[in-house]
């Protein structure tokens, strides 16, 4: 009978299309009450000193504790959250909630001067008010602005009409750290990168996949070691820290090292984990021998 109205009604039946619409939709309902709940959590994921293996960052990545589904990863809810706005308010509380453990953290490890990293949705970063929420969120939770770093996107540093954020240098003049994400991915505008008030480049998961470290299983061409070696040294020519992300193996992270990258972030160095984890982690390295 679905038939008989017509070729364009075949999709309303569609069980799995309807089950992935009604997820979606319950999941875009659910998300400003979740957040009253409380039911977003951080957790935290180690930026490691390719030289010398030291934890100096850690990345907040947010995660959904579902009463039904259980934990939630945020490429599932981001999106929908930028879609409906939500994101200024749940990325405001990412926020506060991060500087209030990093906080912690230096009050318990001061000699490790450990940075958190917090990603900020295009969204959050244009509006104007971003300056504010940030400076309170320093003030509040008493973290100095310079263990606070932002991370953000090519497109979202290059604002809506394709202008560098005006945003971004009162940041800066804060004394936050800004790092771009995901770098290589997007569309970078050279010409106004290099005049922007950045720290890092965070170099996307894909080139870091690309390199295996064992010379003999290279791929082909070895395009993609040949892109990082090209990043790393336009990032420093740049004056500019470089983090490759994703870094799976031992043999990736050392080749990572000999092209000069100076941080890693990735599941060789640690998984993303609840912030017991990473206390745990620093007490470790506190201990002599
Ligand atoms: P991202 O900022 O690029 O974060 C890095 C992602 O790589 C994380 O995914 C992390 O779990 C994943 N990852 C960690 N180790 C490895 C590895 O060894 N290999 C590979 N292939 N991936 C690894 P996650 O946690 O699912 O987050 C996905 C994205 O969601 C983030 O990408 C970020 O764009 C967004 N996101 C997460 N938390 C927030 C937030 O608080 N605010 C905003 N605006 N976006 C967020
Ligand atoms: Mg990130
Ligand atoms: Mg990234
Ligand atoms: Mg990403």
């Amino acid at each position: 009978w679905a038939k008989a109205e017509g070729r364009g009604r075949w999709a309303v039946y569609d069980p799995e299309r309807s089950a992935r619409d009604i997820a979606r939709s319950e999941l875009v309902a659910g998300l400003p009450a979740a957040l009253e709940r409380g039911e977003f959590v951080l957790h935290y994921q180690p930026i490691v000193s390719l030289l010398g293996g030291t934890m100096l960052a850690v990345e907040a990545l947010v995660r959904w504790q579902h009463p039904e589904l259980g934990l939630i990863g945020p490429d599932r809810f981001i999106g929908l959250a930028e879609e409906t706005g939500l994101i200024v308010r749940l990325g405001e509380w990412v926020l506060r909630r991060a500087c209030h453990d990093a906080e912690a953290w230096r009050r318990q490890f001061p000699q490790a001067r450990l940075v958190v990293s917090v990603n900020l949705a295009a969204r959050q970063a244009d509006d104007p008010a971003i300056v504010d929420v940030v400076a309170d969120a320093l003030e509040c939770s008493g973290l100095p602005a310079d263990l606070l770093q932002l991370e953000l996107t090519e497109s979202a540093v290059m604002g809506t009409a394709g202008e560098p954020l005006r945003s971004l240098h009162r940041l800066a003049a804060l004394g936050v750290r800004l790092a771009i994400d995901d770098f290589g991915t997007g569309y970078s505008n050279l010409a106004y990168l290099r005049r922007l008030p950045i720290h890092c480049l965070k170099l996307a998961g894909p080139f870091v996949e690309g390199i295996r470290g064992d010379s003999s299983e290279l791929s082909a061409d070895h395009r993609d070691e040949r892109i990082v070696d090209a990043l790393v040294r336009l990032a420093h020519a740049l004056e500019l820290w470089v983090t490759a992300e994703a870094v799976e193996t031992g043999a990736q992270a050392e080749r990572l090292r000999s092209l000069r990258c100076d941080t890693g972030q990735g599941r060789f160095f640690g998984a993303p984990a609840p912030a017991d984890e990473i206390t745990a982690r620093l007490r470790a390295a506190e201990e002599p021998g």
